[in-house]
C-alpha cells in the first residue's frame, strides 16, 4: 500500500517536472532553432539525472530550483540559450558527481566556465560565515569574464529569496540580509528594477518579519480606497488620451513594501502617511521617432486637468540615466490635495526600466548575438571598474555605463550630464554661469575636493560660492567643457577692460607730459615694442604695474608724430661691442632700475655678498662684464663702491610684486634640545609656507647656531618669520645675515 503511494506520488511529480521544464521553453523565446533546443534539453536530462536523489527543505524535488531559475533567467532577466543551460546545470558540479570536465565534453568551454563561476561564487559567498565585500568583489572580477555568471547568479539568489519559508531560522536571516546587503544593489546597478524590488520585499519578509506582515497587511486593507482614488485620478486623463488616439496602458501600483517601510524609518513616519504616496505609470505604445513628443504630448494633457509641481519634473528622456532608465516623471496635485507623481513613457522604455539592459539592447540595431555581447561587455566595464576600494564597491557599482560621459547629481538629486574628466568647476558652470562665476570651492559625496579634480560618474556635488570670488585665469586649467571655458574667458576680459582704463589714464598722462599725441598707432606701437597683442593689452600691463609708463621717455623718440623705439637707435651705435656700455645707462640720469619687473629692459642680479630682499634699500651698480648688480645699501662693500665708481651707480627699487621670492638667510641660535630643529622648520615651511633652499645646524657644548637659507617676498615677511621663530622655546638669537 504505502508502496504504490510513493509510485503515484512519483508519477504526479514527474508529469510536474515536466510541466515545469515546458513551461520554461514557453518562456525562452530567445530560443527558437532546433539547435538550441536540442542543447536546452541535454542540460535538461542531464541536471534531471544528476539531481535525481536530491530534494529541496521542502520536501519537492530538487530539480525544481534549477529549472525555476533558468525560468527568471529567461523570463524576468531575458537571457538567452546559454545561460538557460547554465541556469539549469548550475548546481550539478557543486552538488552532484558531475564534474566541470564532463560539462565542458558535453557543453563547450562556455559552458563550463560559466558554471565554474557559480560554483566559485556559491563555495565563497554562500558557504561563508560571514561575507565580505572584498572577496565578493574579487570573485566578481574574477569571473567578470562571462557577466552571465552575475546574471545568473541573481535569478539563482531570487528563486532561493522566493523558497526561503522553509529554511531554518539562522539561514533565513544570512540569506536575507546578503540578499539586501549585495544581490539587491547589485540588481539595481544593472537596471533590474523589478527583481531588485522583489528581493528588497522578501529580505524585509525575513530580517523583519511583523514590519513586513504589518504593511502588507494594511495595503490590502487600503486597497480598495487606493483603486478607487487611481480610478477617479485617472478617468479625465484616460478619457483625453482615448480623445488624441493614443494607444496606452495605465498602470497604477502601490510603492514596493520595501519602499513604504523605508520612507517610514527615515521619515519616521506612520504607515498612514505614506501608503498613498504612490506613482501612475501612462505606457504610451508609440512608434520609436514619435515617442518623444507623444510623451510630452500626454504630459501636456496630464496637466491640463492636474496643476504639476515644477520642482519635480524629471526628464529623463532628453537625459537618460546612466544605467539607460527612460522616462518623463511629474509630480501633480489631486483634486483631494494629494500629490501623485505620474511617470510618462514608452512601452520601450517601459521595458528597460523593468527588465535593464537586456531589454535596451533589443531595441538597438545588429543581430541579437552581437548586441548582447556589446550588453555583456558594458556590464564587464562597470565590474572591472578599478578605482574602487572593495568596500566602497557597490557604492561604485554607479553609472559607468557610458564611457564619454559622466553623472553627476546635484545635493537635491538632480542629474547633470557632464563629459568625462569633468571637474566640479565645469558642474559649477553647468548649473548657472554666476554660480560658476563665485564658486570658491565644492563638496563631493560630503568631502571637499580641489575645483581641478575630475568627477567621476555617480558622485554628488555640492558647490560652495561667494559673492567676492572672481574668475581667475588660472581656472581655464581646470575646466574641460567649452561652456566653462568661455564664460571664464568673458569674465576674465571684462575685468581685464575695467582694470585697463586706469592703464590707459596713467599713459594719457605720460603722454600729456611727453607732448606725445595720444594716438591709436601710438599705443600699438609701444604694445609692439613690448611683444603684446594689443593696445588693450598694454593699458592692462600699466594698471598691473607689469610695464611702467615712466620709461616710455626714454623707450621711444617722436618722429613726425609717430614713436621710434629708442633701442633701435641704440642698437645702431653700440652694434660693435662697447666695454663700456655703461656709459648708455650713465646718460639716463634720473632712471630708476626696478627690480622684479620681467618687461625690464636691463640685465640686473641680486648680489649674493649682502642678498638684497624686497623692502631692503637698494642701488644698482653698474659692472662691466655682467650687467648691474643689486646691493643693499648698507652692504659692507657698498661704500666702497659708492665712493670711488660713482658714476656706475643706478637709482634701484623694488616693484611690489609679491609672486617673486627672494633669497634671505636668517641665523638662530639657542639652547640644544631634542626636537628643537624640528620646531624651526616647522615654522618655516608649515605655519608660514616659506621655502628653504638650505639648512645647516651646529651644535656645540649645548648652544645650537643655524644657518637658513629662505626665500621671501620683502623684508616684511622676514621680520615676520623671524618673529615667529623668536618665540620658540629655546631660541636665544634670530638675525638676518647676509653672505651665504
Ligand atoms: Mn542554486
Amino acid at each position: 500500500m504505502p508502496h504504490t503511494a510513493k509510485n503515484i506520488n512519483l508519477e504526479i511529480e514527474k508529469q510536474e517536472i515536466l510541466r515545469r521544464y515546458k513551461c520554461l521553453l514557453r518562456a525562452a523565446h530567445k530560443s527558437k532553432t532546433a539547435k538550441d533546443k536540442q542543447l536546452i534539453r541535454k542540460a535538461f536530462d542531464i541536471a534531471l539525472n544528476a539531481h535525481k536523489d536530491m530534494r529541496r527543505k521542502t520536501g519537492e524535488p530538487y530539480i525544481y530550483h534549477p529549472i525555476a531559475v533558468a525560468h527568471i533567467a529567461a523570463e524576468e532577466i531575458g537571457l538567452g540559450t546559454t545561460s538557460i543551460v547554465c541556469a539549469l546545470l548550475h548546481d550539478t558540479v557543486e552538488d552532484t558527481d558531475i564534474t566541470l570536465h564532463d560539462i565542458e565534453r558535453m557543453f563547450g568551454k562556455k559552458v563550463a566556465k560559466i558554471i565554474d563561476g557559480l560554483t566559485k561564487i556559491s563555495e565563497v559567498v554562500d558557504q561563508s560565515a560571514s561575507i565580505q565585500a572584498e572577496n565578493f568583489r574579487k570573485i566578481l572580477l574574477t569571473l567578470a569574464d562571462d557577466v552571465r555568471v552575475i546574471l545568473i547568479k541573481l535569478a539563482d539568489r531570487l528563486h532561493n529569496m522566493r523558497t526561503l519559508e522553509s529554511m531554518h531560522r539562522n539561514k533565513q536571516l544570512k540569506i536575507a540580509s546578503e540578499t539586501i546587503y549585495l544581490y539587491a544593489p547589485l540588481a539595481h546597478r544593472l537596471g533590474l528594477y523589478t527583481i531588485k524590488s522583489e528581493l528588497e520585499d522578501l529580505s524585509l519578509k525575513y530580517t523583519d518579519p511583523e514590519v513586513y506582515e504589518e504593511i502588507t497587511q494594511k495595503l490590502k486593507k487600503t486597497q480598495s480606497v487606493r483603486t478607487r482614488f487611481i480610478n477617479s485620478f485617472m478617468a479625465p486623463i484616460q478619457r483625453a488620451l482615448d480623445q488624441h488616439h493614443f494607444k496606452y496602458e495605465i498602470k497604477g501600483r502601490p510603492k514596493s513594501i520595501f519602499s513604504i517601510y523605508n520612507k517610514m524609518k527615515s521619515k519616521n513616519v506612520p504607515f498612514e502617511e505614506v501608503y498613498d504616496v504612490f506613482a501612475i505609470r501612462i505606457v504610451l505604445d508609440s512608434p520609436s521617432e514619435l515617442e518623444k513628443s507623444d510623451c510630452w504630448r500626454a504630459y501636456s494633457l496630464v496637466t491640463d486637468f492636474y496643476q504639476p509641481n515644477p520642482d519635480r519634473l524629471r526628464d529623463w528622456i532628453s537625459t537618460p540615466k546612466g544605467n539607460g532608465y527612460e522616462s518623463l516623471h511629474t509630480t501633480v496635485m489631486s483634486p483631494t490635495g494629494k500629490w501623485v507623481e505620474v511617470q510618462i513613457r514608452s512601452k520601450r522604455m517601459d521595458e528597460i526600466a523593468e527588465k535593464g539592459f537586456a531589454a535596451h539592447w533589443k531595441y538597438k540595431e545588429g543581430s541579437e548575438e552581437n548586441r548582447f555581447d556589446a550588453w555583456l561587455n558594458k556590464i564587464r566595464d562597470i565590474l572591472e571598474n578599478p578605482e574602487s576600494d572593495a568596500l566602497d564597491f557597490i557604492d561604485d557599482f554607479k553609472l559607468n555605463l557610458f564611457a564619454d560621459e559622466i553623472f553627476i547629481f546635484t545635493p537635491k538629486g538632480d542629474l547633470k550630464n557632464l563629459p568625462k574628466g569633468s571637474t566640479a568647476l565645469d558642474f559649477a558652470f553647468d548649473i548657472h554661469t554666476q554660480v560658476g562665476y563665485h564658486c570658491i570651492g565644492a563638496k563631493v559625496n560630503n568631502k571637499l575636493i580641489p575645483l581641478s579634480e575630475p568627477l567621476k560618474s555617480g558622485d554628488q556635488v555640492e558647490i560652495i560660492t561667494t559673492k567676492k570670488q572672481k574668475p581667475k585665469e588660472d581656472w581655464l586649467n581646470y575646466v574641460i567643457t567649452s561652456k566653462a571655458k568661455v564664460a571664464i574667458k568673458n569674465a576674465l576680459n571684462e575685468e581685464k577692460k575695467k582694470i585697463a582704463l586706469e592703464g590707459k589714464e596713467i599713459i594719457q598722462r605720460k603722454f600729456e607730459h611727453l607732448k606725445w599725441p595720444f594716438t591709436n598707432t601710438n599705443h600699438t606701437i609701444i604694445a609692439k615694442y613690448y611683444s603684446l597683442k594689443d593696445p588693450l593689452d598694454l593699458f592692462y600691463r600699466v594698471a598691473i604695474n607689469k610695464i611702467e609708463a615712466s620709461h616710455f621717455g626714454h623707450l621711444f623718440t617722436l618722429e613726425k608724430n609717430k614713436l621710434i623705439p629708442t633701442s633701435q637707435i641704440v642698437s645702431k651705435t653700440t652694434s660693435q661691442a662697447n666695454p663700456e656700455n655703461y656709459v648708455d645707462l650713465k646718460s639716463r640720469k634720473d632712471e630708476t632700475l626696478v627690480i622684479g619687473e620681467t618687461m625690464d629692459t636691463f640685465e640686473y642680479k641680486l648680489s649674493p655678498c649682502c642678498n638684497p630682499i624686497p623692502g631692503d634699500e637698494v642701488f644698482g651698480f653698474i659692472t662691466i662684464s655682467d650687467g648691474i648688480k643689486i646691493h643693499k645699501t648698507n652692504c659692507p662693500n657698498a661704500v666702497q663702491l659708492m665712493s670711488n665708481y660713482a658714476y656706475r651707480i643706478v637709482k634701484a627699487r623694488w616693484t611690489n610684486q609679491e609672486s617673486i621670492a627672494f633669497l634671505a638667510g636668517i641665523k638662530v641660535t639657542g639652547i640644544d634640545k631634542v626636537g628643537i630643529v624640528n620646531e624651526i622648520t616647522q615654522i618655516i615651511s608649515s605655519e608660514l609656507n616659506v621655502n628653504m633652499r638650505s639648512i645647516s645646524f651646529d651644535s656645540i657644548d649645548g648652544i645650537f647656531e643655524g644657518k637658513i637659507m629662505v626665500f621671501v617676498h620683502d623684508t616684511n615677511h622676514l621680520i615676520q618669520l623671524c618673529s615667529k621663530l623668536k618665540i620658540v622655546d629655546g631660541v636665544i638669537h634670530v638675525t638676518r645675515f647676509d653672505s651665504n
